[in-house]
């Protein structure tokens, strides 16, 4: 190394620093060392691939302006990978400034970056070049992400994003919504699907709480900016759960270090959170402002359609084949978790191959029981005259009073026929729940509606799908 070399790269060096922030500088030039100069030609070497594709992405410009500064302008620019695996360096590996990283170029480049400089938790073990493993569950993607009302936003934001990561107003994108809606899911299949479209951008996963727990061992190792340099490098970074960092002071101020530096420049940044950023308590002012910078879209409870074209989807997928009723049973008593809906089933299955019982709804009834604790066990008189009620537009308490109003008397006399038929309780019992009735006003009430139902078609249906109806809601 001559002493000229030092000199154009301390040139250089300080038309950078004017240029870019004192982090930048740090993370990506400080580490970088100028090796020779020949024929205007000054070749710097950098710790790894990445660095140097990095340094092409973000800092060309900057690099040739200096350059140029110091070389006049026939002064090129050419890098040296520097080979951390065999102590003795091969032959340089020089890439002119001015021509673009190519792309064809996937061999791996050994580095020293992560055998030396940092304990990368993602390297996948046997590779040598720095390649991040994306974490990413494979089976958790947009095809099997069933579109509804309840994730239109998010879904097609997350679409959006896939194609063009960081490229959109979407950074961040939160995603938010109770447990078993779809959160995590939903990160997994933008994460897959920027791999697939982007096989060169670093995605990377994490839950809050491994986020976490790595700081805290950063902290112990003393190797808190080696982490932090890793996280910048990502492309695409999704973390999971972010309400976890609650209370958590110091993972949040490292946190928020990152995600400055990633959102500065241009890299994709995904949360997910139980609830809206507003919402979200010990977090600190300045990071849950900055998650409200791009989108914050929610994830609903599906409606019962939605909520059947999942459950249907998951069904085909395993290969799985059952009634189409008892699908409709499952999905109209769980309504508010996705998580829960596949329980149920998958226990179905379960019951129904080691008991060998048909998957009928009385099976589904059995294990949805045992699954859903707040579940009312028997139908009450009380639900069906709500039900009726309801059904007849009338206000339930009419249903106790004396009246000749035609729809609340026949209102009347199916709520009791319907409990006669439906729950264990005595006549004398039920006339007690309308309003203080004897027992022969309902057996008087049973033989009217098996009158009507013998005369009226549309009645009988009437008749069958309250029946029905009543039948499918264990759950209310
Ligand atoms: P969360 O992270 O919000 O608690 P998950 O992403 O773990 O919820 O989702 C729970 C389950 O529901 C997962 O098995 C997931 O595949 C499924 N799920 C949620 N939403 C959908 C959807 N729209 N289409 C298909 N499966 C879904
Ligand atoms: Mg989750």
């Amino acid at each position: 190394m001559t002493k000229d070399c030092l000199m154009v790269w301390d040139g250089c060096l300080r038309i950078i620093k004017k240029n870019v922030t004192p982090q930048s500088f740090k993370t990506w030039f400080e580490p970088i060392r100028p090796v020779r100069l020949e024929n205007n030609e000054l070749t710097i070497s950098v710790p790894n691939k990445f660095f140097y594709e990095w340094l092409e992405e973000h800092y060309v410009q900057l690099l040739k302006t200096s350059i140029r500064q110091e070389l006049g302008e026939r002064g090129r620019l050419l890098y040296h990978i520097l080979d951390g695996v065999s102590k003795t360096p091969p032959p340089p590996v020089e890439q002119p400034s001015n021509k673009p990283s190519s792309e064809k170029d996937n061999e791996p480049v050994p580095g020293v970056f992560d055998a030396e400089m940092i304990k990368n938790p993602f390297v996948i073990p046997g590779i040598r070049r720095i390649k991040v493993d994306p974490q990413l569950k494979h089976n958790y993607t947009f095809e099997n992400f069933i579109e509804g009302d309840c994730n239109r936003l998010a879904r097609n934001a997350g679409m959006a994003i896939a194609k063009k990561p960081g490229g959109t107003a979407f950074n961040p994108l939160v995603i938010f919504g109770d447990v078993g809606l779809g959160k995590t899911h939903l990160a997994h299949a933008i994460g897959n699907e920027i791999v697939q479209r982007f096989p060169n951008k670093a995605v990377l996963y994490v839950s809050a709480e491994k986020f976490t727990n790595q700081i805290i061992q950063a902290i112990k190792n003393n190797a808190v900016n080696d982490f932090v340099n890793f996280y910048q490098m990502i492309d695409v970074l999704l973390i999971d759960d972010i309400q976890f960092l609650s209370g958590k002071q110091k993972t949040q101020e490292i946190f928020f270090h990152i995600f400055n530096q990633l959102h500065q420049n241009g890299k994709q940044i995904i949360l997910t959170s139980d609830r809206a950023p507003k919402d979200l308590e010990g977090i600190e002012d300045r990071l849950t402002s900055r998650f409200k910078w791009g989108l914050s879209a929610d994830l609903q409870a599906p409606d019962l359609e939605t909520r059947m074209a999942i459950l249907g989807a998951k069904m085909e997928q395993e290969g799985v084949d059952i009634p189409n009723d008892v699908l409709e049973f499952i999905c109209y008593n769980i309504k508010n978790n996705i998580r829960e809906l596949e329980g149920v089933m998958i226990s179905l299955l379960a019951q129904s191959t080691l008991i060998r019982r048909d998957v009928d709804i009385e099976l589904a009834k059995e294990v949805i029981r045992n699954f859903v604790k707040t579940i009312n066990k028997e139908i009450t008189v009380e639900f069906i005259q709500a039900l009726v009620a309801e059904h007849f537009s009338v206000p339930v308490e009419r249903l106790h009073q004396e009246t000749r109003k035609r729809n609340i008397v026949i209102a009347r006399q199916l709520s009791m026929f319907l409990a006669k038929k439906m729950t264990n309780k005595s006549l004398k019992a039920i006339g007690e729940t309308f309003g203080g009735r004897d027992h022969s006003t309902v057996i008087y009430s049973c033989k009217a509606v098996q009158d009507m139902m013998d005369t009226d078609m549309i009645f009988r249906d009437t008749v069958s799908d309250l029946e029905k109806k009543i039948n499918m809601s264990l759950n209310t």
